[in-house]
């Protein structure tokens, strides 16, 4: 949590985690806080650079299983990751991003151990999960969240992980369990691409008022957000 009106991002690996442009999560949230009259610094970390230790927002993206495989022991000897979690610092992980923060993921035909840093396990599924998924979000006041999922992996969550959200058109976590991601402390994890930041500007938002320890912040003008939003919905059959 910041004092002064600076936010400072951390954008972790973009050019191995930036699949679907997941990149843009960091671009709205700088976006929505510089409306607020909040200056921005975005931290665009390559692998072989260290994590930033002090950042007030984390942003993880999606992958390749390959690409995740390398990440995962590159992320591990750096630990800025695991130091933001046990900060409960805020952090948006999605797809690629959110598996390898858990205790193993499949990838090269294997299984490859995670971060363990979040009590869930992912497996390889058929079929792919691949399409539009909305979610009503847990215990969070915020309305529907849409994205769209792209993965092999079925991801089961530990007893007493939260996920995000409840699956109302899609798959999310794993077929069958209704859940889509995790929620816990101040770590979202997340199957939504969108970018999913873009496509809700709800959640953008609250993960702003955790980074700079704001109550309320002052609205903005989300006419075309909030258009493309129902329009999205509607053709889901959820407006
Ligand atoms: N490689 C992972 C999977 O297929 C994650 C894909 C992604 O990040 N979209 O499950």
């Amino acid at each position: 949590v910041v004092s002064s009106d600076l936010v400072t991002i951390a954008l972790v690996y973009p050019t191995v985690l930036g699949l679907y442009g997941d990149r843009g999560n960091a671009l709205v949230l700088a976006h929505r806080a510089r409306a607020r009259g909040l200056r921005t610094e975005m931290l665009v970390i390559d692998p072989g650079e260290a994590v930033p230790r002090h950042a007030d927002v984390y942003l993880l993206g999606g992958g390749e299983d390959l690409a995740q495989a390398r990440v995962v022991e590159l992320l591990r000897d750096d630990g800025g990751v695991a130091a933001a979690i046990r900060r409960d610092a805020p952090m948006l992980a999605v797809c690629a991003g959110f598996q390898i923060l858990g205790r193993s993921f499949p990838a090269a035909g294997g299984i490859v151990a995670g971060l363990d840093l979040v009590d869930v396990v992912t497996e390889p599924g058929q079929p792919r999960s691949v399409g539009e998924l909305a979610t009503i979000p847990v215990g969070l006041g915020i309305p529907m969240l849409t994205g769209y999922e792209n993965h092999g992996g079925w991801t089961t969550l530990g007893p007493g992980v939260e996920p995000l959200g409840r699956v109302v058109h899609g798959v999310g976590n794993r077929p069958g369990a209704g859940t889509d991601g995790c929620r816990v402390g101040h770590l979202f994890g997340t199957y939504l691409h969108g970018p999913v930041l873009a496509r809700n500007p709800a959640l953008a938002d609250l993960m702003l008022q955790r980074a700079t320890g704001m109550s309320v912040l002052p609205p903005m003008d989300d006419t075309w957000v909030e258009a493309l939003r129902a329009e999205r919905l509607g053709t889901l059959g959820l407006r």
